[in-house]
């Protein structure tokens, strides 16, 4: 039987496929230490789990409009003014079964067979796969470490072919940390309005930033580009929200129509119930989400301060999420107990194996030289975890 060439064409979500093989492990009864998947350890704060119970108990069950319940809508919109000083309005939002998805109609929207997205490196795993299931083609733009990992309109000038039409900005950036200011957007911005390039701004870790950062929606920056722009947000990281799936982009009324019509075939509307529990989280209070920015905080300069003082790894200070991106070069090459470390995959699976310590390896992030850490779990789990990974690098050789 026949495997369509786009399901053979892209691999699993190399990151949760640790995940979900950290957490049988530890089901399993083996003590181990997962660095794995991006997800607060926290609990859903209790006022948005109550609103999800009383829409059970109310009896809100049934299906709802594809794109979203009016109410959530309008609470997307008051975020959006809120926090971003953007003015959209109900027909501009589309809540999705979580900001995956979202990217998912975005490119299934906007890209025809062959179009190209430009896509700076490193970059979260499932953008690529995301444009490939469009039947797009990514462009994988290196930007190097030196540099921030910026994007810069040099790099996009390199790469623009009559064929593009968009451009990836994920500020703050998963796997790097890396959050754009606004003179860096301000170039992407006039590249993408010159060269008439959507801009799909993913920004769901706006409310996950360190010291003196700030988070700046490129979307913000003026009318025109505003236009171009499709904002992707959820309540999956701010929230603790990750297994209630909702996510949702902010666009022109034209594309949010079309988003919608997709979705409305794929998935129809996304959980009502989890609808409810977004409605409260985005519009009820707001101090639980600076509560657990503030503990991921301290657990940042924690790991990065250990992280740094290891042998053979290095790693720059991350200005938002809740990962670390470590440079793991000068780990490759060595041995461990007679077995060679080629790359960073071998490095992870050694390390599980032999440390139960769940990381993951640069490769599905576009750079294979480095491993990511994530320091969304307890501050017992870091400290355990990093004693392990620091007594795996020392028996190197
Ligand atoms: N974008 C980035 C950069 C992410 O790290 C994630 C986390 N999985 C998502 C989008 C999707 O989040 P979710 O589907 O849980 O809303
Ligand atoms: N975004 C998270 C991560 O990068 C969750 C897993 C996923 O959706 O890929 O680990």
């Amino acid at each position: 039987m026949k495997i369509s060439r786009r399901a053979l064409g892209i691999s699993s979500s190399p990151t949760l496929t640790i995940d979900a093989r950290a957490k049988q492990l530890k089901s399993e009864g083996v003590d181990v230490i997962g660095f794995g998947a991006g997800e607060p350890d926290f609990d859903t704060p209790e006022h948005i789990r109550d609103a999800a119970m009383a829409a059970i108990r109310e009896g809100f069950t049934r299906y709802t409009p594809a794109g979203g319940i009016p109410e959530l809508k309008e609470a997307v919109c008051h975020k959006f003014k809120r926090d971003n000083n953007l003015r959209y309005s109900k027909a501009q939002i589309v809540v999705s079964n979580g900001a995956k998805q979202s990217l998912a109609n975005i490119f299934m929207a906007i890209l025809d067979a062959g179009d190209e997205v430009i896509i700076p490196t490193p970059y979260w795993v499932s953008y690529p796969e995301l444009v490939k299931l469009a039947d797009g083609i990514p462009v994988c733009i290196e930007a190097a470490e030196k540099d921030g990992y910026m994007l810069t309109a040099a790099l996009l000038k390199k790469h623009l072919s009559p064929r593009t039409r968009a451009i990836v900005v994920n500020s703050p950036s998963n796997p790097t940390g890396l959050l754009y200011t606004q003179e860096e957007l301000f170039a992407i911005a006039a590249y993408a309005i010159k060269n008439n390039l959507w801009i799909i701004s993913d920004e769901i870790y706006e409310k996950l930033i360190y010291d003196d950062a700030e988070h700046i929606s490129i979307a913000s920056l003026g009318e025109e580009i505003k236009k171009r722009t499709i904002v992707v947000n959820g309540v999956s990281k701010a929230y603790a929200m990750t297994g209630w799936r909702i996510g949702y982009t902010a666009s022109e009324p034209e594309l949010a129509a079309a988003m919608d019509r997709i979705q409305s075939h794929a998935t129809s509307n996304p959980n009502s119930i989890a609808q409810k529990a977004a409605l409260a989280a985005l519009s009820g209070p707001q101090q639980c989400v600076e509560e657990m920015r503030q503990v991921f905080s301290g657990r940042r300069s924690y790991a990065l301060g250990r992280i740094n003082k290891m042998p053979y790894l290095s790693c720059g200070t991350p200005e938002g999420a809740f990962y670390l991106f470590v440079n793991a070069g000068q780990a490759c090459g060595r041995n461990f107990r007679g077995t060679t470390i080629t790359d960073t995959d071998k490095l992870a699976a050694l390390l599980l194996e032999h440390y139960r310590v769940a990381i993951v390896p640069g490769r599905g992030f576009g750079a294979p030289e480095y491993v990511r850490l994530s320091y969304a779990t307890s501050m017992e789990n870091i400290s355990a975890g990093l004693d392990r990974l620091e007594d795996f690098l020392r028996e190197l050789q």
